[in-house]
Parts: structure tokens; C-alpha cells; sequence
């Protein structure tokens, strides 16, 4: 975490590690400093709660033990137990940097010869070079942290496609990503980063969903200008996309399952079993290629059955996946196309519809498990 030195100056870094050693708090105007930077005060009261970082029920403890806003939580580094003051609480709640931090909370720091910018941030409208893209891809990628059991990424999911039973995924990160709009940066968000990987296993993308910090949802991003902006989106594209998945999960027996979005596929294991891959969009589904080397025999197309297009006069989502399916079985491949029951429905949809369904019935009783094996619907 950008706690530190990275990217101040000589003076600034100086500046910082004197006021902190000479900052104190008392122990109400601790509570009223994290509360205003988004902690709500059930947290604060010295009893067991959920962790203000990383959720749960009870893991987490305000004790202010030091004088220092101390707190303790059970599962907070990556499941691991993790105690610190309030000042970094406040860090990895609101994701600010500690400079950024003391200087809002002391009302100074030196400007300096070197200025606090991002040098890893392109320049608008000016068209990246390779490396450069291939460089921040690599640098994000590196900084998030593997997908784990609980964490904000597989709350998120889980909320999303409710009762999933999907492990981790080698594909999927948690990091903490900066959102860029119009040349500016609006702040820093957790989110989950997809390795979008080509047939050839070169990077295309890293494509990003930003969440709120505190609650599994996803985050609300608005400009400056009041405009609401999308939560989802790719990051710069290193290579060319067509033909590329996010691989989410191994082929079992020669099969792996095909959609055009991270709910959609999960929604799909779900209701079928069969393991699924991320196309992200119809598009770039239509254009799935299959790669050499991992024995793939069956392709299952799970396509979202979209309301018609008046202006072709076809369901989209459909559309794609039937042009898909063409192709593969002219290359040779068995595919099994599978549709959502209800126009307007994708299969997240199907999945969490059943299984609130079945839930609401039978509250504390037998539980909807997924079908072992998939049937088809064409
Ligand atoms: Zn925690």
C-alpha cells in the first residue's frame, strides 16, 4: 500500500514522518475523525462487529488500546489476523494515501520541487506506446492481491449470484484501482481485475469492476460534472481483443462453457455445472476462439436472450451466440447452445431467480443446488 515514500519528495516524505510522530488524538476526536472518513460509528464502540475493510460478522475490534485509533481484525490480511492504528484504517478504508491524509488532517504540508503527480497515468488523447501499456497492465496486475475465500471480490459475486459455489479464480484480483475520466483522476476504488487472456495465452486486457469499499455492490462513481459513470470497463487494450476469454475456471473433460459477462458465466456454472470463461461482451463472444493445448472438444455457448433489436429484427445475445456456434462446429468443434427461459433474462438472472425462489420457500430447509449436469436448450 501507498503508505510511504512512493512518490513524494525528499521534503514531503521528511515532513510526513515528523508529523507523525508528533500527531495525537483524543479518544473522541479519534471516533469523530474515522467517522468522517466514512466509518460508521457501530463500528467504534469497542465490541465485536464486521470489519470495516473486509466484512464479515464479528471479526473486528475497536479498542483504541494505544491512544492511537487502535483496532483489531481477525481475517483482515488476506484471512490472516491484522491489528493497526487508526490512521491506516482510515488509509485502507477511504483508500488515500497517508500523505494525502495528514495533510487534510494537519492542514499542511511543504509544496516542493517535485510535485505529487501520477507518473504512471498516459497523457489524454495521446495514443500509449506498447510498453507503456504492457508496463501499467503488468504493474496492476502485480499490485492486486489473489481472489480469497470472503474477500470483497467473492462477496461481490456471491451477492451477485447468490449461493455460488465457485472457488477463487486465478483470473480474478482484488486490487485498488484509480478511476480516470476525462484526463483527471476521481479517487481510487477497490476492484476486481480480469486477465482477459487471447487464444495464444498473450494479455489483451485487464478489464476492472470498481466496488464500494465497505459493501458488496458496485461502487458509485459520479464526474464532476454530475454525470454517473459505468463501474465496469476495461483498461487499456494491449493486444487485440478478438478471440480472447477471461479463463475463469480449468476445461473438465474436454468442455468449457462461453458468456458474455462475469454475473452471466457464473450464473451459468451454476444453473449447469459446466466450468465458464468470460467473453465480456456479444461481440468479442462471437468471436471466441478456442485454444490449442487444453484438450477442449465441447464448447457451451450461454447465450443472453435479449429483447429483439427492432432494427434487425434479432434478440442480440442470440444472434451472437448462434453466429458462434457456426463457426465451431465448421472448425469441428460439439457445441451445445443454451438459452435463458425468459426473453429479457440472462442466465445470472435464471440462476438468481430460482434460487431466491427456492429459498424463500424453504427458508432454513432443503437448499436449490446446482443441476450436475447441463441441459441443453437450443
Ligand atoms: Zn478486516
Amino acid at each position: 500500500m501507498n503508505t510511504t515514500g512512493r512518490g513524494l519528495s525528499p521534503e514531503q516524505y521528511e515532513w510526513l514522518q515528523r508529523t507523525l510522530k508528533g500527531f495525537t488524538l483524543s479518544p473522541e476526536a479519534w471516533i469523530s475523525t474515522l467517522m468522517s472518513y466514512g466509518i460508521p460509528a457501530d463500528y467504534l464502540t469497542g465490541r465485536a462487529t464486521a470489519c470495516p475493510v473486509c466484512g464479515g460478522d464479528d471479526r473486528f475490534t475497536y479498542d483504541n488500546k494505544h491512544g492511537r485509533g487502535d483496532w483489531v481484525c481477525r481475517q483482515c490480511n488476506g484471512g490472516d489476523p491484522m491489528a493497526g492504528d487508526g490512521l491506516q484504517l482510515i488509509t485502507r478504508v477511504a483508500h488515500i494515501g497517508l500523505f494525502r491524509l495528514m495533510r487534510e488532517l494537519t492542514g499542511g504540508a511543504p509544496s516542493s520541487t517535485r510535485p505529487v503527480v501520477d507518473f504512471k497515468a498516459p497523457r489524454p488523447k495521446r495514443k500509449a506506446s506498447p510498453a507503456f501499456v504492457e508496463k501499467r497492465l503488468n504493474g496492476m496486475w502485480q499490485d492486486a492481491r489473489p481472489q480469497t475465500v470472503g474477500d470483497l471480490s467473492m462477496r461481490y459475486l456471491q451477492e451477485r449470484v447468490p449461493g455460488l459455489t465457485a472457488g477463487p479464480s486465478a483470473s480474478l484480483r482484488l486490487g485498488v484501482l484509480e478511476y480516470r475520466h476525462d484526463g483527471a483522476v476521481l479517487g481510487k476504488w477497490p476492484g476486481i481485475l480480469a486477465r482477459f487472456e487471447l487464444p495464444d495465452g498473450r494479455l489483451g486486457t485487464l478489464h476492472r469492476t470498481f466496488l464500494d469499499p465497505i459493501k458488496p455492490a458496485k461502487a458509485a462513481i459520479v464526474s464532476a460534472d454530475g454525470e454517473i459513470l459505468d463501474a465496469k470497463l476495461n483498461d487499456m487494450t494491449l493486444n487485440p481483443l478478438a478471440g480472447g476469454a477471461v479463463r475463469l475456471m480449468q476445461p473438465v473433460d474436454g468442455e468449457i462453457g462461453v458468456g458474455e459477462g462475469l454475473e452471466t458465466v457464473y450464473g451459468a456454472f451454476m444453473e449447469t455445472g459446466v466450468p465458464v470463461w468470460n467473453c465480456l461482451n456479444r461481440v468479442l463472444l462471437s468471436k471466441f476462439v478456442v485454444p490449442e493445448g487444453l484438450g477442449i472438444k465441447v464448447v457451451h455457448i450461454f447465450m443472453d436472450f435479449d429483447h429483439i433489436d427492432l432494427k434487425t429484427g434479432k434478440s442480440p445475445g442470440v444472434a451472437a451466440g448462434m453466429a458462434l456456434a457456426k463457426r465451431l462446429r465448421a472448425e469441428g468443434y460439439t457445441v451445445v447452445q443454451h438459452r435463458p427461459r425468459l426473453r429479457g433474462t440472462d442466465f445470472a438472472d435464471q440462476w438468481k431467480a430460482r434460487f431466491l425462489a427456492a429459498n424463500e420457500v424453504a427458508p432454513t430447509g432443503q437448499r436449490l443446488v446446482r443441476a450436475s449436469r447441463p441441459a441443453a436448450t437450443a
